[in-house]
């Protein structure tokens, strides 16, 4: 059976940006919903549980077809969750460091260009879904959009960096001002694990 990543903070440890409510709501509730349904479908399927889930996703075409949508859903929702829940955190390290900020100066001139853009690209999303800082096959850095659930592992791109887009992330806290929670999200983004996965995944 797959797990989520516990969260190493405490639920009110990100107040005031999100609040205690929110972060146990969407990490117990809906992040554990999607890992919930996908082992249940795993299960009925037999699986064995033998791959990561970014390589579950890219092998997609082991399951029935009628299956995939299903396993690619929830398997997305897995991984992104790990992924946002992981990158921020109440720990100030709120700027970036060492090689991964080279490669932010060198390909958006500046962390201020960085930010912005990450930030307009958050702020174009129309309906549910993430923002992403992935890497791509020769090493660059790109700031995408995906919908729903759906995993950058899908196109050989890795996600380093990524903020929830879905309403359940800041409707509590926030209401229609999701670009407040957007901006926020840089006074809880944890550059030191954004900068780990960098360099752990640059070849
Ligand atoms: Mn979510």
């Amino acid at each position: 059976m797959y797990e989520l990543k516990p969260l190493r903070y405490s639920e009110n440890s990100l107040e005031p940006y999100i609040s205690s409510k929110t972060v146990d709501i969407h990490y117990n509730k809906h992040a554990k919903n999607y890992l919930n349904k996908l082992n249940n479908i795993l299960n009925e399927l037999n699986y064995d549980f033998s791959m990561p889930l970014n390589e579950l996703v890219v092998n997609i075409e082991i399951f029935p077809i009628e299956k995939r949508d299903d396993v690619l859903f929830n398997a997305g929702g897995v991984l992104n969750h790990d992924l946002y829940f992981s990158n921020i955190s109440p720990n100030r390290n709120i700027y970036p460091t060492g090689q991964f900020l080279e490669a932010i100066d060198k390909q958006f001139g500046s962390f201020e260009n960085f930010k912005n853009e990450f930030i307009k690209k958050a702020n174009i999303l129309t309906g549910s879904g993430y923002t992403f800082l992935v890497l791509t096959r020769d090493n660059k850095l790109e700031i995408i959009n995906t919908t729903n659930q759906e995993t950058p592992y899908l196109y050989g791109l890795k996600p380093i960096m990524t903020i929830d887009l879905w309403e359940h992330a800041y409707y509590l806290d926030y209401q229609n001002r999701r670009s407040d929670y957007i901006n926020n999200f840089f006074e809880i983004i944890d550059f030191e694990v954004v900068g780990k996965l960098y360099e752990e995944n640059i070849k």
